[in-house]
């Protein structure tokens, strides 16, 4: 018997690397220097090295990247940013909490946002564009890119869950002006608390950035600017330089059980997710559709197989953005997804035993 599956099992990728884990814990308690410091820059370069930009700057959360983004952008108050309807509502943040007004435009199949409605969207406000690769899966770069250049629209990238995902073997994050991660623990490359960074090749842009996370402050009680409090520590910077060296193995697996996934799942009720040519997922979350999804996901309850959906509400139908103005049926093809997605169990160290359960529950599931 497999027990009881829940939809994610951060113990089981702590368990893999137990031993590092615990040896760097302690080495950094010992140290006696808790933030920003050696494991902080070695982490940045190391990150910066692993996407291939030339700066990386280590940060207190995804969401501070998204905001701080923007804010050494100078984008804000009457500016718009165009992004997806059927991301997770921090992308949306990101925009609002500097002044600037969300835009939103349709997914497509792969559940990124719609290139090809990009073009009818912009407007003499539009400063900027934040293309979300969600699920794992890079969006449609060539064209986004294009649009970009085109209307000199500036580029951020929202990388939370695309950690190593490619776009014709470039990596997300390092095609628009700044790539922002978040590394919280349920992430590709989680932390042990809250974490987070941006990736940038534009110098200029990650000196204010280093500027921003500390108070507005270069040099220490001298402050330039009004900023944040977002500073990575280095217990977190530490551990995450262990998780980093050891991310393609732990890619790779979740490949491993998505394909799975992909090949043994058989049942007329289930879409499964599609992998954009070009492209190859590094299966963030595996995400189903089916139009009976209350009905499945309490048969699979009752199995004891826990699942999530990402994400039930848009975040033009969310009560936080009510002031908005939008409604239902401004964005169908996303409240639609809103009302069929579903995500299976899908976690680095998921037992081959475990999976079996799942995708045989699956197959046998009536309708
Ligand atoms: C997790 C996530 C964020 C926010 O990251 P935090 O570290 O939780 O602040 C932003 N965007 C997306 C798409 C996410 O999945």
């Amino acid at each position: 018997m497999a027990g009881k599956i829940m939809p994610n099992r951060l113990d089981r990728a702590f368990y893999l690397y137990q031993e590092e884990l615990e040896a760097k814990a302690l080495e950094v308690l010992r140290s006696g220097w808790y933030v920003l410091g050696p494991e902080v820059e070695g982490f940045e370069q190391e990150f910066a090295a692993y996407t291939g930009s030339r700066h990386c700057v280590g940060l207190a959360s995804g969401l501070d990247a998204l905001w701080l983004a923007f804010k050494v952008l100078g984008i804000g108050s009457g500016d718009e940013v165009i992004v997806q309807a059927n991301t997770y509502i921090a992308s949306v943040m990101g925009i609002t909490i500097n002044g600037a007004t969300p835009v939103f435009v349709e997914p497509d199949a792969f559940y990124n946002m719609d290139a090809s409605q990009l073009e009818g969207l912009v407007t003499k406000r539009t400063k900027a564009i934040l293309v979300v690769h969600l699920y794992g899966q890079s969006a449609d770069m060539g064209n986004i890119l294009q649009v970009c250049k085109r209307h000199g629209l500036r580029l951020v990238e929202d990388c939370a869950q695309s950690h190593g995902a490619c776009f014709q073997d470039r990596m997300t994050g390092t095609f628009g002006d700044i790539g922002c991660f978040s590394f919280y623990p349920s992430k590709n490359l989680g932390a042990f608390g809250d974490a987070g960074a941006i990736v940038t090749d534009d110098k200029r842009l990650a000196d204010k950035m280093r500027i921003y996370r500390n108070y507005g402050s270069e040099k220490r009680y001298y402050n330039k600017v009004v900023g944040a409090n977002s500073r990575l520590d280095e217990l977190q910077a530490g551990l995450l330089r262990i998780r980093l060296k050891h991310l393609p193995e732990l890619t790779e697996e979740r490949r491993r059980l998505a394909c799975r996934y992909s090949q043994e799942l058989q049942n007329r009720k289930l879409l499964l997710p599609q992998v954009r040519p070009g492209c190859e997922s590094v299966w963030h979350q595996y995400v189903i559709r089916t139009k009976e999804r209350e009905k499945l996901m309490h048969y699979l309850e009752r199995q004891g197989i826990g699942t999530i959906i990402h994400y039930p509400i848009p975040p033009h139908l969310s009560e936080a953005y009510a002031g908005l103005g939008h409604g239902r049926g401004d964005y169908p093809l996303a409240e639609e997804y809103a009302d069929t997605v579903l995500s299976l169990p899908l976690y680095n160290g998921m037992t081959q035993e475990e999976q079996s359960f799942v995708i045989e529950a699956l197959n046998a599931f009536p309708g």
